[in-house]
């Protein structure tokens, strides 16, 4: 148990048991990169890489080219960045191009396209108009489309769908001013009349992207709790509200430090009376709805991380080449050549973690948590950072604005601007740290289930004894399989050499990771859940090895397809994200140093050091 839990053990316990009774419990098949985490580095879940039918590439390549032309002649992202606004003809001209039905399937008169059609257009918007790409994506990879398309009853689908078609907005709305990561302490209720047709909404909602000018809101709300086994279980349920009901108001709207055109605000619910028929998913279930609606909606993430990704590329490279100081273009200095290095080899990884992700999405057999969590977390780590160093390759030009350069008369790349936009992808649809709890907790989980008969002082003395049979016999197969792999299996031999032994890397440090984590297991048990210092690296190798395995597979399709120097990126990538796997495998072993460290945490927020905040103005 890590220090701080002495004082908030009981609070943790019952938000992590919340959450927990939200997870999803069912593997319906393979994940690879659950697997890597267990040491079954399985390629052939990931290789021959997937590609699109020409179909349907054909129809998002249509698609494509003409957003494209209507974004260019009718959106200027730094007149939306200075004016806070994006006009009212691309709202409109967005809406009769079906912008806002992409992925509502034909018959309820929507674009109907696939989770990989529709990454491919964010993919685009994103790396245009950071505001626009985030409208649309709040509306259709969270909003109401995508809980509807999922779990509506066909008279939600016929009701709500079309009007997608025709350029509704929808919002989702969790968070409230004290309810961020953890929903448990929910405010917002949800009220049943007494005959039992209505329920009547009650509460605030914060940060609510399109809030402001939502059509429909998908609401998570409090509705009465039941008794389970003799315990009182909260309960949250996902509703549909339309905001033109009485009571609905908007009170706030919240400016921030990017996305400037985002409609985004403090919203209000008095006594608005919701329709039965209007829950999505069943009473209760909405905490699940929101969880499994953004396993699919936080992949637009890695989409629009890869589109400001390759943005930024084509900016550094005619910077870095065009730029001359001390004699020759800045891209010739050593430093930015290694900077040059790094952003193309990591937005080639981004592009095939966005791709595969993308594919796994719409095969309706794969698990994808797992891997849209990862993908979700290694982008916007990864794009941020691409960002952050394309302003460093531009210099004092990075940090002016687009429009002071433009008045200058000079190259007047936005880059602050993105820098600004892309900062938030770290905290939206999960931070990256509730993005390693998840990830760790179904990491563990295997390990968990079976050890936890055997420290409940509830399960039976017999059936402690059975788990435990179980779990030796368990464990004295697994883990000798740990060990060994050095023959290079079938599905790696027509690979490109290098691409070959940077996958048998993966598959011996997979089988590392699985005996870290197993040893780990064994030391701390099942308080290694509040061991966040030991979990976030076990986690952050398994995301180095899931971009590796992805950026080694793509560059085995696009080296068939005779883009030989795809190798030459991934490899780079596969270099540098080995160089940091072992590092973290390093730092694996030094508790001590953690210790220290959370001692110095303890301190700081007693106060301790509070003499080193001197002479500031505060
Ligand atoms: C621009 C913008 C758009 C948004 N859009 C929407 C929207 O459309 N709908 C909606 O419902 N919400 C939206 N949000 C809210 C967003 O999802 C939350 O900001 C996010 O969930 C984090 O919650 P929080 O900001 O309250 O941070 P907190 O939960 O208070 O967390 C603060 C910090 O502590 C860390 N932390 C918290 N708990 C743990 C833990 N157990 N272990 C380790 N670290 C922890 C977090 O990672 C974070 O770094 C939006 C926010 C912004 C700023």
């Amino acid at each position: 148990m890590s220090m701080f839990d002495k004082n908030i053990s009981q609070e943790k316990l019952k938000s992590l048991e919340f959450a927990e009774a939200a997870r999803e419990q069912e593997w319906k098949s393979p994940s690879y990169a659950l697997n890597l985490f267990h040491g079954n580095a399985d390629f052939t879940l990931l290789h021959p890489f997937p590609e699109q039918s020409a179909e349907e590439k054909k129809a998002g390549d249509e698609y494509i080219e003409k957003i494209e032309k209507f974004l260019k002649e009718n959106l200027d992202p730094d007149e939306v960045d200075r004016t806070g606004l994006i006009p009212d003809k691309v709202y409109k001209g967005l809406a009769a191009l079906g912008a806002f039905a992409l992925k509502v399937p034909k018959e309820y008169g929507g674009m109907g396209f696939s989770q990989y059609n529709y990454n491919r257009i964010m993919h685009l918007v994103s790396s245009y108009c950071g505001s626009t790409a985030v409208l649309l994506s709040a509306h259709q990879s969270i909003g109401v489309p995508q809980p509807l398309k999922l779990f509506g009853t066909p008279e939600q689908k016929s009701k709500y769908l079309p009007m997608f078609a025709q350029g509704a907005i929808s919002a989702f709305a969790l968070t409230e001013p004290s309810v961020g990561s953890d929903p448990r302490k929910m405010l917002t209720t949800a009220v049943p009349t007494e005959d039992g047709k209505h329920y009547i909404l009650n509460g605030e909602k914060l940060w609510c992207t399109n809030g402001l000018i939502a059509d429909v809101i998908a609401v998570m709300a409090l509705t009465p709790s039941k008794t389970v086994r003799g315990k009182e279980v909260k309960q949250i349920t996902a509703f549909i509200v339309e905001t033109k009901s009485p009571g609905f108001e908007k009170i706030h709207r919240c400016s921030f430090m990017g996305l400037h055109g985002i409609q985004i605000g403090l919203i209000r619910f008095n006594n608005v009376m919701v329709p039965r028929e209007n829950i999505i998913l069943g009473e209760g279930e909405g905490l699940k709805l929101a969880l499994m609606t953004l396993n699919t909606g936080r992949l637009t993430l890695p989409a629009a991380s890869a589109g400001i990704a390759k943005w930024c590329l084509y900016v550094a490279r005619v910077w870095s080449g065009k730029r001359q100081q001390w004699g020759s273009p800045i891209g010739e200095h050593e430093a930015v050549a290694l900077k040059l290095s790094y952003i193309a080899s990591h937005t080639f990884a981004l592009d095939a973690v966005t791709w595969l992700t993308s594919a796994m999405a719409d095969d309706k057999h794969r698990d994808i948590r797992i891997e849209a969590a990862v993908a979700k977390y290694f982008s916007t780590e990864v794009s941020w950072k691409i960002a952050d160093e394309t302003l460093q390759i531009r210099g004092g030009s990075g940090y002016e604005s687009s429009s002071s350069l433009r008045q200058r008369g000079v190259d007047y790349w936005p880059v602050e601007r993105v820098l600004r936009d892309v900062r938030i992808n770290r905290i939206i649809e999960g931070t990256s740290e509730i993005m390693h709890l998840f990830i760790a907790r179904e990491a563990l989980d295997p390990h968990l289930s079976k050890i936890k008969p055997l420290l409940s002082g509830r399960t039976p003395i017999l059936v402690k004894a059975i788990a435990a049979v179980k779990m030796a016999a368990y464990y004295a197969f697994w883990y000798p399989g740990l060990w060994g792999g050095f023959i290079v299996p079938s599905e790696l031999q027509g690979l490109p050499p290098a691409l070959q032994g940077h996958m048998m890397y993966v598959r011996s440090a997979s089988r590392r990771l699985a005996r870290v984590t197993f040893h780990n297991m064994v030391i701390y048990q099942q308080k290694l859940e509040s061991k966040q210092s030991i979990l976030n690296r076990i986690v952050d190798i398994g995301t180095e090895l899931f971009a590796m395995s992805a950026a080694c597979s793509y560059a085995a399709m696009l080296h068939k397809q005779g883009q030989a120097n795809a190798v030459d990126l991934a490899s780079v990538f596969c270099n540098e994200s080995r160089k940091r796997v072992e590092a973290t495998f390093k730092d694996g072993g030094c508790c001590n140093k953690d210790k220290a460290s959370l001692r110095i945490a303890r301190k700081v927020l007693s106060k301790e050091f509070e003499w080193m905040e001197n002479e500031i103005i505060k």
